[in-house]
């Protein structure tokens, strides 16, 4: 995916959002996960579902919530679609193949407008994660996300979800640095939110609360 949109708290909303007594704990009720880079290979703009290539422990890790009874959904943006570059017919048949892969995904709910749209649901915007959230009937500040940028954990930030960051080698080291949780793994981070400590107070930098500025650079 193309990542062009970066959205920084400003210092007042991130102050403002520090007051906020309870952090992003628990157990998850569900958890949503990104698509591209996150449960298959990012190849930009795909539309052919032969080229999908789950990651490595991606079938382990939604097998382990499987059996531990935790729904999935998938949040994706799918900027191409708005770019002209590929058709959600396209989309769709990717995450049927993915879908496939790795044995049910739940839900799959995608973006798929341009940054400079301004739309509510493109990530870091907190709309995909509402939504999926009420398919699987589960409060957002209950769910847990898992994403490989910066996009996802503020996503998960402005709803208090959990936000799980599992890097990749094109994630940036600033994005790492700020991630309310990191794992090596998808299969660690599903571990982690269902066996590990909760996390601490978020660290910063703060998300800018719902509703997301309409206007987000391109
Ligand atoms: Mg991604
Ligand atoms: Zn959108």
């Amino acid at each position: 995916m193309a990542r062009t949109s970066r959205t920084d708290a400003t210092p007042s909303r991130a102050s403002r959002r520090a007051q906020v007594p309870a952090g992003p704990v628990r157990r998850p009720e569900a958890v949503l996960f990104d698509r591209d880079g996150t449960l298959c290979v990012d190849l930009p703009y795909n539309g052919d579902p032969r080229r999908v290539r789950p990651t490595a422990t991606a079938a382990a890790a939604l097998a382990r919530l499987r059996s531990a009874g935790v729904p999935t959904a998938v949040v994706s943006n799918q900027s191409g679609v708005g770019r002209g570059l590929i058709t959600m017919d396209q989309v769709e048949a990717v995450n049927r193949r993915l879908g496939e892969l790795l044995g049910g995904l739940g839900p799959v709910l995608v973006c798929p407008h341009l940054p400079a749209d301004g739309c509510g649901c493109r990530k870091p915007a907190p709309g995909l994660l509402v939504a999926a959230a009420a398919r699987l009937g589960v409060p957002p500040e209950r769910c847990a996300v898992v994403g490989d940028i910066g996009a996802d954990m503020a996503a998960a930030l402005a709803v208090r979800a959990r936000g799980v960051l599992v890097p990749t080698p094109v994630t940036r080291a600033e994005e790492v640095a700020a991630a309310p949780e990191t794992a090596t793994d998808l299969l660690a981070a599903v571990e982690l939110l269902l066996t590990g400590p909760a996390p601490a107070a978020p660290r910063q930098p703060q998300p800018q609360p719902w509703p997301w500025p309409r206007a987000v650079p391109a």
